[in-house]
């Protein structure tokens, strides 16, 4: 047993699903040619002012309220200074002194074991623009460029308590602050698109003191796995460190994928941004009626999803979690129980095939040509006995590349189910004639004989055969031959 504790905070920016910036009416959109949505307000030339986006102000208080967070009811925005070529106005509007939402929480499951992660803060910022380097970093390349189209972009910035003590706990806090988020409508949540984006404080302390140790701010993590694996091995960086007699310095380091390794990347002591409230920008006052009125336009969020699931359809806890871990997965399903409302055959189709083929192709579910409605048909076609489950497997993988309808793939493919059993008893004959070693086993005790048997007829039929039919004739047709 290790003699450390980890001690774990994470400071997550999200981008708000806004169509524009938050003090300009720039577009917010991915991917465009860059500077092409910028103007005198988002690329801070003197003498601009902009006026407070509404939408951002609402999807912010949406997010706090989601995250079980208190909102403030006055508040105001804050001026972050410090030079760098990607901030025009050499600050950064954000919320400093009193963000708008705080003392909220989530709850995590790790190793069937539950935890709350209390959230300290949730406030509303500005993204700065993004530099690239010519050469592969910023102190080797001869010069860099800079795209403002991000610049103005609205942000929630969410803190934890430093409460999390594992690289598996940091990766399920993630993944249930995305699942919230989404469902609750205010981000994308794509953290290869950039509008979710991560660091991680990490400190050790000897198990058993409560004084906290020195911690070093991660960077450069681009997936939640790599956010896990990069807080396990600064905890192991750290430890070794500290054994050696030696001592952590406060510092970034950044993650190196490649490599599976953190960096030093630049010394961070008490960093001064000299913030001062933004005199030129109007305050912000929200009612609590108004408040009141956002709670109100909040969905079913991930915990409640996954609660009805267990207790409503009588799902498995795992699967519910499975299926509430994202907001198109639950969907989803709802739609297909409303054709087919068998909640385990389902659970046990979308676990099963569905997933599997999104993983093996690495796709999105948006992505899949399947629809809710034909996989209901599916469903249905196995269990009225029209097609054998193995069948379906195959009918279903043509489905998700096709997205026919299941029913024409069947027929256009002469894969009906031979439940018929005239047309059955020629080929059992056949295969009861073909292997009398088989046959003698299965009569003189031997069960596991027949499965041989059925299998053979299975084979015959290309799959085909109705195995339960199958398996009784043949009982039958056994038990005649002996006593005959
Ligand atoms: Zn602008």
């Amino acid at each position: 047993m290790s003699k450390y504790e980890a001690v774990i905070g994470l400071e997550v920016h999200v981008e708000l699903k806004t169509n524009t910036k938050l003090y300009c009416g720039c577009s917010t959109a991915f991917g465009k040619e860059p500077n092409t949505q910028v103007c005198p307000v988002c690329l801070g030339l003197p003498g601009s002012t902009g006026v407070l986006n509404r939408k951002a102000v609402e999807l912010a208080t949406k997010a706090g309220l989601a995250l079980n967070c208190e909102i403030e009811t006055y508040t105001w925005f804050d001026r972050k200074n410090y030079y760098y070529p990607d901030l025009p106005k050499g600050y950064q509007i954000s919320q400093v002194f009193r963000p708008i939402a705080h003392n909220g929480y989530l709850d995590i499951e790790v190793d069937g074991r539950n935890k709350r992660i209390h959230i300290r803060r949730a406030h509303l910022e500005e993204d700065p623009g993004k530099l690239t380097h010519s050469g592969s970093s910023i102190t080797t390349s001869h010069s860099s460029c800079v795209d403002y189209n991000r610049s103005g972009i609205p942000l929630i910035e969410i803190v934890s308590e430093p409460e999390i003590s594992s690289g598996a706990e940091a990766k399920a806090y993630l993944e249930k602050l995305k699942a919230i988020l989404e469902y609750a409508g205010v981000s994308d949540v794509k953290m290869e698109q950039g509008s979710l984006r991560c660091d991680a404080n990490v400190s050790v302390r000897p198990l058993g003191t409560s004084t906290l140790g020195t911690k070093t701010e991660i960077k450069n993590m681009n997936s939640f796995r790599a956010v896990e694996r990069a807080i396990e091995y600064e905890i192991e960086r750290q430890i070794e460190v500290l054994e050696d007699g030696g001592e952590i310095i406060q510092e970034t380091r950044g993650w190196d994928e490649n490599k599976g390794i953190t960096v030093a990347m630049r010394n961070k002591e008490n960093p001064d941004y000299r913030c001062f409230m933004d005199q030129e920008i109007a305050h912000i006052e929200l009612t609590p009626e108004w408040i009141e009125g956002v709670r109100a336009t909040l969905p079913e969020l991930p915990d409640a999803r996954r609660k009805r699931l267990i207790e409503e359809h009588g799902l498995p806890a795992y699967d519910a979690e499975i299926i509430t871990s994202s907001l198109d997965l639950a969907e989803f399903f709802d739609a297909v129980y409303a054709e087919f409302p068998d909640a385990k055959t389902i659970s046990n189709w979308i676990m099963g095939e569905l997933l599997r083929l999104l993983n093996a192709r690495n796709m999105e579910l948006f992505e899949a040509k399947v629809t809710p409605k034909y996989f209901a048909k599916l469903l249905e076609l196995i269990k009225k006995g029209t097609i054998s489950n193995k069948i379906g497997k195959e009918v279903f993988e043509q489905m998700f590349e096709t997205g026919q309808d299941p029913e024409r793939i069947v027929k256009d493919k002469g894969l009906v189910q031979i439940s018929d059993e005239g047309q059955l008893a020629s080929i059992l004959t056949e295969v009861i004639a073909k292997n009398p070693k088989s046959v003698a086993d299965f009569q003189s005790g031997k069960e596991q004989a027949l499965g041989f048997l059925v299998g053979q007829v299975m084979k015959a039929t290309k799959g085909q055969a109705n195995p339960g039919l199958v398996n009784s004739m043949l009982r039958k047709m056994l038990s005649q031959n002996n006593s005959g």
